[in-house]
């Protein structure tokens, strides 16, 4: 069904031709098209000879592979031989389907593969046997295929048999392969292979795979090929090179499976990087008890610490691992079984480090008794393990010529804006009954109702539910669930199994491997307590525990190291970019000042006259009918205006404060039309609501976002703006009696011409000299305006004869230059332009940097042509977003704004943007 599912999603994006259609098409190609002699490659041999090392091929190679040829001929680590199919491959199946030439460059690799290991593909006495991976240049844990034990047929299997003296092993591969290649290449149900398997188990009364006979197992494999014979209609394929043509196909294709898409967007990694396939030769964990496999960390990726952390299995292959079907044991554990092994492990682990002067995460196996390094990378981390290791990193690791360590530069762009989210993610207040305790596999505090599918989690969060999604354990299957919920829990399943990666990942806090919850059908038990769906619990992932009913959250509580690295960054980024919140109340304005913030870069004060003891007054100066009305209810909000100003000003005393004059149309201030119609049409209208259905009908406009708003609004309401800032120049007046020192820059939005800015400028200037008269200590004010329309940026050379600032809207910049409604396409439209493509980012988010991106920087090249000194600086929500504030540092803006919570995550990316290249690795 998922296949299914995932088949047609990617038809439906037009991205990657169905398997029968590319199939055709490559056929179509291959008869009309000559093959011509390619220069360049499809394929690489792990040890093949790049011009450069091999890490910086990873657009080819993918990170996967490039770590492959890292370890074998730069590291020269123990890495079962093999090759890579390169993303070019894959790019170029997307488009015409299997590319010419491409077969001849597999058999050729495979042959040299054979010809390395001294053992033959399908070989009847002694096989050579191969996994089949995906490895995209940004690592998609899970998202995509897998095929091992590829290269067993009727014949080799024998082989197997016969090379290893293991019937039992031989078959259990065997039925493995044929299940695996069934669901992964031939879209067979998972099902009608879990079936047989359950059933022989009951047969024989157990219900571990170990138990199975190879006579059982010999049987079960003629029973999968009996169900792959009726569900294709074909017999399994016995010749290996159609098997590794099938496998390398359905994972080109699995990158345009749904959850691969989803984890893309959710990841923002473009669409059209394409993966690469990985074919090594297959080395056996599952042997023997003299063999095993596992996963490690050169340091422990939870808290930091600076100690090797892994999860190991006796006996048993990677995936057994990863899925977390099996309870893992530690590297303590593999000391005790494998004491030499487990000492060649950490000194690998010590030279990985220094080569890639980073925290690295590996897989490894253990085929009768020698070691075998299987993968490896730089690895995921929460927040609190980034920041520790960043900062310990600095001080340096290791003794004599292998000690190595990374400048504060380097340290600064190991910290992303998730790892900051993470650690300021809310924790719990208090306490409450723990009904069970697992692995705190991703910080942070969640609170929700139970889920036990991910369906079913999906659909409660679209009612609005916050959800807990509770599983034996997860697998990519779950994406969507995963996604939606607050929080995770597992019953099953070690520190790196798929739950605890993703959570990671995405910062949502999750506990995996609680083994006393035991979970059936629509409920699970945890020490003697019920959970039923729709129950409540709180987790807590930073301690594991979980907890019955809804607990209370507070904000948190960052380690030492945060405030080590945003001090580090405070001083590469001072005098070149500076930050700066938006705030709107004066608790807004100190959170943010504590939180780092430079000052206001907007305050919006709209959200003033929505609080539900000013809207009345707002109302009734716009149902005014005459001059005294109205001026008796502006006198009435100036009081009000004035007290908020003084708190905001004071909050910021001796930074800048942006305020902007009213900017939305002032329907936004009166009740809808539509519900006073339906009342009116019901019980009826006092005389009250009929003025405001009067007021509402004749304020109403198509196009509100384009119609009387900003400094449009001043044009017809002049009293309006005087009032505003009349209330700010007595706030401000007042704490300069006091000693303190307001700094207030007036801003008028929306301005598109000079004569607009001129006139607005006109009308403050007056208040300012009338708040000013007399006055000894005159605070210091600026006016500016925002720049949000692209006539703005254009004739910025003009708008800025009558500006001292500059702050770019981009909000709004973007809803005008793409036509996009703010309000309206994020949540209808967006969703199928990310997964299709069509967009690489959501625009509202990161900038666009070659639209609207261009504006801004047209904007600040013509406004300092008029102005060289002309201070500018961004406001729009992309203010707090890494990617956009590298721009914006580029166009030469002094500071940029953002929401208080932000500011951290600004204050380390104008940092990273000074340093420069952090972060530029293009997604
Ligand atoms: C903007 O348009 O970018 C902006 C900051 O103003 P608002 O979001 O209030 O329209
Ligand atoms: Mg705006």
């Amino acid at each position: 069904m998922a296949q299914d599912t995932e088949r047609l999603a990617a038809v439906d994006s037009g991205v990657v031709p169905t398997k029968t259609a590319a199939k055709k098409n490559a056929a179509k190609k291959n008869a009309t098209k000559k093959p011509t002699a390619r220069k360049s490659t499809y394929v690489y041999a792990f040890d093949h000879r790049h011009r450069r090392p091999p890490m910086e091929y990873k657009d080819l190679l993918g990170g996967k592979g490039a770590n492959l040829a890292e370890m074998t001929s730069v590291l020269k680590l123990p890495v079962p031989p093999g090759f890579t199919i390169s993303t070019d491959a894959c790019r170029a199946y997307m488009v015409d389907g299997w590319p010419v030439g491409l077969t001849d460059e597999i058999a050729a690799q495979v042959a040299g593969l054979e010809k390395k290991m001294g053992r033959r593909l399908g070989d009847a006495k002694d096989p050579l046997l191969v996994s089949v991976r995906s490895g995209a240049k940004f690592s998609m844990p899970g998202m995509m295929d897998t095929v091992l034990n590829l290269g067993l047929n009727d014949r080799s299997v024998q082989g197997l048999a016969a090379g290893t003296a293991d019937e039992r092993f031989a078959y259990d591969s065997y039925r493995r392969f044929i299940a695996m290649y069934g669901r992964i290449v031939l879209d067979i149900d998972g099902e009608h292979f879990e079936h047989p398997l359950e059933q022989a188990k009951a047969v024989l009364g157990t219900t571990n795979d170990a138990d199975l006979p190879a006579a059982t197992l010999r049987e079960l494999c003629a029973e999968y090929k009996a169900v792959v014979k009726v569900a294709t209609g074909k017999a399994f394929p016995q010749d290996p090179m159609r098997q590794l043509r099938g496998a390398v196909e359905a994972v080109f294709q699995s990158w345009n499976g749904a959850r691969a898409i989803a984890y893309r967007v959710r990841e923002r990694i473009s669409h059209d990087l394409g993966t690469a396939v990985n074919v090594q030769a297959m080395v056996f964990g599952n042997r023997d008890d003299n063999s095993g496999t596992g996963v490690g960390f050169t340091r422990n990726a939870a808290t930091g610490e600076n100690t090797p952390y892994g999860d190991f299995l006796i006996n048993a292959q990677g995936e057994d691992v990863v899925a977390g079907i099996r309870n893992t044991e530690d590297l303590d554990a593999l000391r005790r079984h494998f004491p030499t092994i487990h000492d060649e492990l950490i000194a690998i682990f010590a030279r990985l480090e220094r080569h890639y002067r980073d925290m690295c995460d590996t897989e490894f196996t253990i085929e009768q008794g020698q070691l075998w390094m299987l993968q490896t990378r730089v690895g995921k981390r929460t927040g609190a393990a980034a920041l520790r290791m960043a900062v310990e990193m600095t001080q340096g690791t290791g003794k004599g010529a292998a000690r190595w360590k990374i400048s504060k530069d380097e340290a600064m762009g190991r910290v992303s804006a998730d790892h900051l989210d993470a650690v300021l993610h809310p924790q719990f207040a208090g306490s409450g009954d723990v009904i069970a305790t697992g692995l705190a596999a991703s910080p942070g505090a969640a609170v929700g109702q139970v889920y036990f599918t991910a369906d079913g989690a999906e659909a409660a969060a679209k009612r609005g539910d916050h959800v807990v999604l509770v599983r034996n354990e997860t697998s990519p299957e779950d994406v969507h669930g995963m996604m939606a919920a607050q929080g995770i829990l597992t019953a099953r399943g070690g520190l790196v199994s798929h739950a605890a990666v993703v959570a990671r990942g995405w910062g949502t806090p999750a506990i995996v491997g609680a083994e006393s919850v035991k979970i059936s059908g629509n409920s699970f038990t945890a020490n003697g307590v019920t959970v039923n769906e729709g129950d409540w619990v709180s987790l807590d992932g930073s301690t594991g525990t979980v907890v019955l009913g809804q607990l209370q959250l507070v904000a948190a509580e960052p380690p030492a190291e945060f405030t080590t690295i945003l001090g580090w960054a405070d001083a590469k980024r001072k005098g070149k970019l500076a930050v700066r919140a938006n705030a709107d109340t004066g608790e807004d304005a100190a959170n943010a000042r504590r939180l780092g913030a430079e000052g206001i870069g907007l305050c919006r004060t709209e959200h003033m006259f929505l609080a539900p003891d000013r809207l009345p007054v707002v109302r009734r100066m716009i149902l005014a009918d005459t001059p005294e009305e109205e001026q008796a209810a502006l006198a009435e909000l100036l009081d009000v205006q004035r007290t908020d100003f003084i708190e905001i000003l004071e909050a910021m005393d001796g930074l800048p404060v942006t305020v902007r004059l009213l900017d939305p149309p002032l329907h936004e201030f009166l009740p809808s039309v539509e519900e006073l119609r339906i009342k009116q049409a019901t019980t009826g209208l006092d005389a009250e609501e009929k003025a405001l259905l009067a007021a509402a009908q004749s304020w109403a406009e198509h196009n509100p976002m384009i119609g009387t708003r900003g400094v449009r609004l001043g044009v017809i309401k002049p009293e309006l703006y005087g009032m505003q800032v009349r209330a700010l120049m007595e706030a401000a007046a007042t704490l300069r009696k006091q000693g303190k020192n307001p700094i207030v820059e007036v801003m008028i939005p929306l301005t598109v011409t000079r004569e607009e800015l001129q006139l607005a400028r006109g009308w403050v200037q007056e208040e300012i000299d009338r708040a000013g008269k007399g006055l000894r200590n005159k605070p210091t004010v600026i006016i500016g305006t925002m720049i949000e329309t692209p006539r703005a940026a254009l004739r910025a050379d003009e708008i800025a004869e009558e500006a001292d600032f500059f702050s770019f809207g981009t909000n709004d910049l973007t809803q005008m230059a793409f036509g996009f409604s703010r309000d309206d396409v994020e949540s209808r439209m967006m969703p199928a332009y990310l997964e299709q493509g069509l967009l690489k980012r959501n625009p509202f988010e990161t900038i666009d940097q070659g639209g609207v991106g261009e504006l801004v920087r047209l904007g600040a090249e013509r406004g300092r042509q008029t102005k060289p000194k002309l201070k500018l600086g961004v406001c729009g929500e992309h203010g707090g977003d890494p990617e956009s504030i590298e721009l914006f540092y580029d166009a030469g803006l002094d500071y940029v704004s953002c929401s208080p919570f932000r500011v951290p995550i600004a204050r380390l990316a104008a940092a990273q943007a000074v340093i420069g290249g952090a972060g530029s690795e293009t997604k």
